[in-house]
């Protein structure tokens, strides 16, 4: 029998299987995202004390199966492991929803993805103590994407390299990933979508602070989200189902 594994993990998402058992996707500190079965998760309370739920903070005990896919959960318990605390707020629960979907749809399996499950922590343990905020949100966006490989930049033009902090309105481009400056931009073929001076140097902001911090910054307004949004469709290829109600309870300001 393979032997048993432990690991910090968070739920993503569940699904109750035959009478009693119960599927799990997690994503796991030392074994990337993993999809286990939770025999009899429904009614032992010894085994699974902390129940198996999206949000769960969880160590987990699983083993492999030498074929197949799900791993086998032999326990889950709380351990010392910070809980995230989402109830009873639309919002954070809202937003809260969308950081786990994106973390699914970011990571794949038997793949590392540790700095994910630790970005992806600090997030939820922010947005438990915080408020649920477009801020917050585009924070985690910025910085699940760079984990993923997929920086976005918004401080210096993509074509000259020239530093754009401050200057005039900026375009960005889908395809580049980042900004053009408004004279590179007459000389490249793409449609960019252009961006205040304030959004800009928010988003620079928020691509580096802590999540803790994120939600007391100042965000980007409806130019810079709809940047985001466009750039995420272009990378991620599924519809992410959490994001229309998360845009109908937190919406970002409108700018003149
Ligand atoms: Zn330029």
């Amino acid at each position: 029998m393979p032997a048993e594994e432990a690991t910090p993990a968070i739920v993503l998402r569940t699904r109750d299987y035959m009478d009693s058992d119960r599927i799990v996707t997690l994503l796991t500190e030392q074994a990337g995202k993993l999809g286990g079965i939770a025999k009899g998760a429904k009614a032992s309370r010894r085994r699974f004390e902390h129940r198996l739920e999206p949000f769960s903070h969880v160590m987990l005990y699983f083993r492999r199966r030498p074929h197949g896919q799900l791993v086998f959960i032999t326990r889950a318990e709380a351990a010392e492991l910070r809980p995230f605390r989402l109830e009873d707020d639309l919002g954070r629960l809202a937003l809260g929803a969308y950081m786990l979907e994106l973390a699914e749809a970011l990571t794949s399996e038997d793949a590392e993805a540790s700095g994910a499950y630790h970005l992806l922590a600090e997030a939820l343990g922010a947005l438990g103590a915080g408020e649920a905020n477009t801020a917050l949100r585009q924070a985690y966006e910025l910085r699940m994407f760079r984990w993923a490989g997929f920086g976005m930049q918004f401080d210096r033009c993509r074509v000259c390299a020239e530093n754009q902090t401050g200057s005039a309105p900026v375009y960005f481009i889908v395809g580049r990933g980042g900004i053009v400056c408004a004279r590179c931009r007459e000389r490249i073929p793409e449609w960019g979508i252009r961006l205040a001076t304030a959004s800009a140097e928010a988003l620079v902001q928020l691509g580096c602070l802590p999540m803790a911090a994120a939600s007391a910054a100042t965000a980007a307004g409806a130019d810079g989200a709809l940047a985001i949004a466009r750039f995420i469709a272009s990378v991620v290829d599924r519809k992410l189902r959490s994001v229309e109600f998360l845009d109908s309870v937190i919406a970002p300001a409108t700018r003149a």
